[in-house]
């Protein structure tokens, strides 16, 4: 049996019912079977690929906290520590009811591959609650949050593992976290990335992953010389991610024409007005629908898919598994031609091979997310020497660390006798360099 078939084998052993975990490890074993196959004797004695899929450590937690009614609460919390392979464990906190070992396991493996294509000196980490922070009040949420950390903070430092924001978890979430942190530790350190600016936070952490998404599918589109630009452009979710990226695309000249939740979609046909968007999602924290409210000529679309509206470019924002086969077939039958995945695996494999296949250009979220970690360990080197960096020095680099991933990426591929096959780029260029790491450092 092929090596990256056994270790496919032992990850569905070890890890029963894991389907969103078995997914994402089946990916990269799909991509890098072709770099296994050139070494495949060192690999299997170093025990590489067994080690690759096994956290280093994995915490799970009891969080008991009180209401805002004075009722106890239990959740459960997890952190797992993937990979210290190339620097200290990096990756977000995700507040979801959804949330389960298999979605941590799955986000911390891609953040593997994800923080070492960003060149910064990151290993990979994830972690969250089963808590849901949708309609709670602000007390809630800072009890949640205290609790939490609480115990979080055994295991969290600035050189051992940084954990950041992800699905409900924004600067509000992390500024109640870091202050019961440094309440802990007796510590103003850089532990928690995704700081507001008042608490030690980067200029542009906000808007990292949004932009850079922008960024890498302006570079894919320079390759074939064209550009967003005039571009329709077709955007799942509302949050974080789809926010800045329907900001940045605005402003490069593209016209986007959806945003959702997860009760259906908005679409305008003159271009989803940002500031409005802003206002419902990030001062109101109120639903995608409301956006009608102000903008009549717009109109809300119930437990739809935005997949079904006509367009050049799609970016899935909001979660995993989100866009299937029927809206890959629909996508192409509307003729759109690129596909760069903002949130973590929101197209299925079935889904993915379809759009490769009928000539799609489809960068995977962890080339195409990268952005926002990539930023975050910019937030933590500025922490590190405590000096704040402009707007205009951070974006700066924000393009060129997208820059050079699209340049990674599609060199990785080409020279594997892939050319355009992003999926397979991302992964051998991520792995690549782990693996080296992890050689030069030993059996550990
Ligand atoms: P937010 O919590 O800010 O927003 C999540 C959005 O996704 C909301 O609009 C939410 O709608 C929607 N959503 C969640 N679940 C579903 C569902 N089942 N069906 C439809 N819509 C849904 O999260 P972020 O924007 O931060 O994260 C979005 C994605 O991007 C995630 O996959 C995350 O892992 C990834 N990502 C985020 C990064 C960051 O810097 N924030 C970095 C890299 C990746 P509703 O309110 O109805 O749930």
């Amino acid at each position: 049996m092929k090596y990256v078939e056994e270790i496919m084998e032992k990850v569905v052993k070890s890890n029963p019912g894991q389907k969103e975990f078995h997914q994402a490890v089946q990916e990269v074993l799909n991509s890098i079977s072709v770099v296994i196959e050139k070494h495949e004797e060192e690999y299997r004695e170093l025990k590489l690929l067994e080690r690759l899929v096994e956290p280093e450590r994995s915490h799970t937690f009891r969080v008991t906290w009180v209401d805002s009614n004075g009722k106890i609460q239990v959740n459960r919390g997890y952190r797992v520590q993937f990979s210290s392979a190339i620097g200290p464990y990096k990756g977000g906190l995700r507040f979801h009811p959804s949330v389960n070992q298999s979605i941590i396991n799955f986000l911390g493996f891609e953040q593997i591959f994800k923080n070492a294509l960003t060149g910064q000196s990151i290993g990979a980490g994830k972690g969250g609650s089963d808590f849901d922070p949708r309609g709670k009040n602000d007390i809630d949420i800072m009890n949640f949050c205290q609790s939490f950390i609480i115990e979080l903070e055994k295991y969290i430092g600035p050189n051992e593992d940084v954990p950041a924001g992800d699905i409900g978890v924004g600067s509000k979430e992390i500024g109640y976290m870091y202050g019961m942190y440094k309440k802990l530790t007796h510590r103003y350190e850089g532990a928690l990335t995704g700081k507001s600016l008042f608490c030690g936070g980067s200029l542009v952490r906000t808007e990292a992953t949004g932009y850079g998404l922008a960024y890498i599918v302006e570079e894919m589109l320079r390759a074939k010389g064209e550009a967003i630009s005039g571009k329709k452009v077709v955007v799942s979710g509302s949050g974080n991610v789809a926010t800045y990226a329907i900001e940045k695309v605005t402003q490069l000249g593209g016209v986007v024409l959806t945003a959702s939740d997860s009760s259906g979609y908005i679409y305008d046909a003159n271009g989803i007005k940002v500031d409005i968007l802003k206002e419902i999602k990030e001062v109101r924290r109120g639903r995608i629908k409301e956006y009608c409210d102000l903008v009549p000529t717009a109109v809300f679309v119930p437990d739809k898919k935005a997949w079904e509206v006509p367009c050049d470019i799609a970016l899935p924002c909001a979660v995993q598994n989100e866009l299937q086969i029927d809206d890959a077939k629909q996508l192409i039958s509307n003729g759109c031609m690129t596909v760069a995945e903002g949130a973590n695996m929101p197209t299925t494999p079935e889904a993915v091979s379809y759009l490769q296949d009928n000539g799609v250009m489809f960068m995977p979220g962890k080339a195409a997310n990268a952005g926002g970690v990539a930023v975050s360990s910019l937030e933590m080197s500025q922490n590190g020497i405590r000096k704040n960096r402009s707007f205009d020095d951070v974006d700066n680099e924000l393009k060129l660390i997208m820059k050079s991933i699209y340049t990674e990426v599609s060199q990785a591929a080409k020279e594997y006798g892939h050319e355009g096959n992003y999926v397979m780029g991302a992964n051998i260029a991520g792995f690549r360099k782990v693996a080296k790491a992890m050689r030069e450092q030993g059996n550990v």
